[in-house]
């Protein structure tokens, strides 16, 4: 039961992985104008480096949470960059709320995705507003937790990746007051916040895959 979890997870990480890749370009050209540049690559090094550590502890018949920790360190560490460390932390703190030999079911996702966003909120310290992943981040977990009847964790994740896209999309009116962007300020008005772009498009697709 636990392996077939692991390799579910592991799954999920190598989906984000060809996501990232599909999406480096235009993540990047939109850090370019709202940060500095690199986002679409940290978000691929860093998602491919999770990836590949899940293979691995795959390999090792680790069980989820193990797995998880894993991916966590080598995102932080394949990534560099702030988003790397936020994402890596995530990881490793949803990691938390599997077990290594327990099944899993809807209620454990949700709670994985917010001990995930919890640890963002924590480390990186941004607020609403911030022009950060966390704009898109808390309104997801306001509609997953309205959403969620116990059961529905694939629809309420699609519906809250909705939400997360909006909130996304919105930040292009903000100035940055947060991040690397901060420093270029005005010069990011129009643009969104690439981090807050990608957390949509990964919680989209794993609303979809999980459908
Ligand atoms: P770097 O800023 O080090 O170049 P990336 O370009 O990979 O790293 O990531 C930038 C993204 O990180 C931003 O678009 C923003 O969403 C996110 N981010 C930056 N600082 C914070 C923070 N304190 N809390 C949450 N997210 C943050
Ligand atoms: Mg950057
Ligand atoms: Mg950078």
């Amino acid at each position: 039961e636990s392996r077939a979890v692991a390799a579910q997870v592991a799954e999920v990480l190598a989906l984000f992985e060809s996501v990232c890749a599909r999406e480096e370009a235009e993540l990047g050209r939109i850090d370019a104008i709202a940060g500095d540049g690199d986002h679409g690559q940290g978000m691929a090094y860093g998602s491919s480096g999770a990836a590949a550590a899940a293979r691995a502890a795959l390999e090792d018949g680790a069980g989820a949470r193990t797995l998880l920790v894993r991916a966590g360190e080598a995102w932080s560490e394949s990534a560099g960059g702030t988003s790397g460390a936020l994402w890596g932390a995530a990881l490793i703190a949803a990691g938390g709320v599997f077990d290594d030999r327990d099944g899993a079911g809807s209620r454990t996702v949700v709670d994985a995705l917010d001990a995930g966003i919890d640890a963002i909120q924590r480390l990186g310290g941004a607020q609403v507003g911030d022009k950060t992943m966390i704009d898109a981040a808390v309104p997801f977990r306001q509609t997953l937790a309205s959403t969620f009847t116990g059961e529905n964790a694939a629809a309420a994740i699609l519906e809250a990746a909705g939400a997360a896209r909006e909130a996304a999309d919105a930040t292009a009116s903000i100035t940055a007051t947060l991040g690397r962007s901060r420093v270029l300020g005005e010069k990011s008005v129009g643009t969104p916040d690439p981090g807050a772009i990608s957390f949509s498009i990964l919680m989209k697709e794993l609303g979809q895959h999980l459908s």
